[in-house]
């Protein structure tokens, strides 16, 4: 069974056809710089679908979406309803979920007679308690306009656990897990007897750990504070929040990890603190994560930084070397792409 996995940004179409007989990857590509090279991201998909060399006997596509709000807790044979049902969600994610839908749209139009279906990066942490997910605001807004915590990189954090339940032999329902996806973004998700109970992305994927432009957790005092002392508007304090800071803004080095490391190697002192920083956050959430679940079974580390950086790993396992004494500590490569086309196949064969 072949299935053609589409992760569609602003400006670029990823794309994985993957095997699922063998769980391999046939080939993969990125288009890029669309709206400036390429037209449109129909003409992205019809560079594809040549390179792929047509006729190709494809099973479905499965598309990545971002926000599939509380609407959707797992993936969806996509039609006209839950089109529109994409649409409605624009306005929590108005970077993600608008270029998500182009890319539907294309392929529809391209592969009309081929299924399409929708994995969300949301749908995962959809099992959080209310406790977890409401924030402490009047409760209207919830009600009015859905603003609650929703997480993301669910695909991710999913995939990373089923694998560590199969590395460690035992079903996922009777382990609990933290999943630290650390990559330009980073989240973590505390998985108790498989389902997701808390996770450090929000109402948006701002929230939670120090990123590589985005700040994470901060007084929301501040945003109103640097408004009126900067003179910015909503559009501003956004940019500069989700931008310039995280790695970046406390650097003034980069938004990459690898910068970070080599410069606080040579002594650096804002790649060291920034470092420190890093390191301490997410040593805070882990504890928090592991109190959440009164225990742990294992803590995986997966994505750029926490696939890559030893040296983040040793800090954090010799840091928390009390509550992780019983713990097992992995590190798996994800797969976002084997995981959204195990899930497309898994709806289209029901
Ligand atoms: P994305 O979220 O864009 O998919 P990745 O998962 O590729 O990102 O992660 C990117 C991050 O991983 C960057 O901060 C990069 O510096 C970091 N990274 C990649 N390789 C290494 C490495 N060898 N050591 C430390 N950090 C690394």
């Amino acid at each position: 069974m072949k299935i053609l996995v589409i992760n569609c940004g602003s400006s670029s179409i990823k794309y994985e056809l993957v095997n699922l007989k063998k769980s391999e990857v046939i080939v993969r590509g990125i288009i890029e710089k669309i709206g400036i090279d390429v037209k449109s991201h129909e003409v992205g998909l019809e560079i594809i679908l040549d390179r792929l060399m047509q006729p190709l006997k494809l099973s479905a596509v499965g598309h990545r979406v971002v926000h599939g709000g509380e609407k959707f807790s797992k993936a969806v044979l996509i039609d006209e309803k839950i089109i529109k049902s994409i649409r409605s969600h624009f306005e929590l994610a108005p970077l993600h979920n608008p270029p998500n839908l182009m890319g539907i749209e294309a392929a529809k139009k391209l592969l009309p007679d081929i299924p399409q279906v929708a994995v969300f990066d949301t749908a995962f942490h959809q099992t959080m308690p209310s406790c977890a997910y409401l924030y402490a605001l009047p409760y209207r807004f919830y009600e009015q306009y859905g603003i609650r915590r929703y997480g993301f990189h669910g695909t991710s954090h999913k995939y990373v656990a089923l694998e560590a339940s199969r590395i460690l032999k035992k079903p996922l329902k009777k382990l609990k897990l933290i999943t630290c996806h650390l990559g330009n973004g980073c989240s973590l998700a505390a998985i108790k007897d498989g389902k997701s109970i808390d996770t450090s992305m929000g109402f948006t994927p701002l929230e939670g750990l120090v990123m590589g432009t985005r700040c994470g957790d901060i007084d929301p005092a501040i945003v109103f504070y640097l408004m009126d002392k900067e003179g910015l508007d909503a559009e501003q304090i956004s940019e500069l929040l989700n931008k310039k800071s995280g790695l970046l803004g406390l650097s003034d080095i980069s938004s990459d990890m690898r910068d970070i490391l080599r410069a606080a190697n040579k002594d650096n002192p804002r790649a060291k603190t920034t470092l420190e920083l890093f390191i301490y956050r997410l040593k805070k959430y882990i504890g928090a994560y592991i109190a959440a679940m009164n225990g742990i079974d294992a803590l995986i580390f997966t994505a750029g930084i926490g696939e890559n950086a030893e040296i983040i790993r040793q800090r954090i396992k010799t840091g928390l070397s009390y509550l992780l004494k019983d713990a097992r500590i992995l590190v798996i490569p994800t797969n976002e792409e084997l995981m959204i086309a195990q899930e497309t196949a898994e709806i289209i064969c029901k």
